[in-house]
């Protein structure tokens, strides 16, 4: 339901927190945050996001990179398993999902076919095993990976994907469900919405259906699911704080 994700300078934890309160208004059954700092750690609890604040008050939440999700449950009830960002089989790849995979069925009976196990009931964990899969299988980058990936899924989605390996790296992509990119000074943030990024930045880029958005080491590279490399279009919002 409500997507939050930064890279930058600055702690990630409590950009991520404020922004998923920002995106409240959306409605939400549980929420969760993976933070990377040498490990890649995750956190969710069913409730609000105040109870995932309590749950992170007494852990080491010290990142620059990280990303956040409210979740509006449609596959799997709402739960601490369920909620997101859910881990690949391997560990080293989290996803957080907004929509929903129509097809997660035959993907997922396809991944358990080939050993794959898995923890939630959600279509989403089905998307993240599949773009590890897709990675494990050929000598690709992570984010040609989740390219492929783009191109099995049916349903909507906007997801972000963060790696163990890449302490630098945000990967986003949509369709149907929006994504906007906050474009700031050494930074970068991903939203549902812009109400979580305005007090940072105003200049914006809303991803179009089946874009994807790499930014690493400080750079937003976005191309389309046939991997035609795009010029960012940075808007400027005028909005009132
Ligand atoms: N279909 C996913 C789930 O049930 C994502 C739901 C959402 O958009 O929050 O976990």
């Amino acid at each position: 339901c409500g997507i939050v994700a930064y890279v930058g300078y600055r702690e990630a934890c409590p950009i991520i927190i404020k922004g998923l309160k920002r995106l409240e208004y959306r409605g939400y059954d549980s929420a969760g945050i993976a933070l990377l700092n040498g490990n890649l750690n995750v956190y969710k609890k069913k409730g609000k996001v105040s109870e995932l604040e309590n749950f992170i008050s007494d852990k080491n939440t010290h990142s620059h990179i990280g990303m956040g999700h409210t979740r509006w449950a449609t596959h799997g009830e709402p739960n601490d398993v369920n909620a997101h960002p859910h881990y690949s089989s391997s560990k080293k790849i989290a996803i957080i999902h907004n929509g929903i995979i129509e097809n997660y069925g035959s993907l997922k009976q396809h991944l358990i076919n080939k050993g794959y196990e898995f923890h939630s009931d959600t279509d989403s964990e089905v998307f993240i095993n599949l773009i590890e899969d897709i990675r494990e299988n050929s000598n690709i980058s992570l984010a040609e990976a989740v390219r492929l990936a783009l191109h099995e899924v049916v349903g909507a989605y906007a997801i972000v994907v963060i790696s163990h390996d890449s302490p630098n790296q945000l990967i986003a992509a949509r369709k149907g469900s929006p994504l906007v990119i906050g474009v700031g000074k050494d930074e970068f943030f991903l939203a549902s919405d812009a109400t979580p990024i305005i007090e940072y930045t105003n200049e914006v880029v809303y991803l179009n259906d089946y874009e994807l958005a790499v930014i690493r080491d400080g750079k937003l590279d976005i191309r389309t699911r046939e991997d035609v490399s795009q010029t960012p279009y940075i808007q400027k919002l005028e909005l009132e704080l």
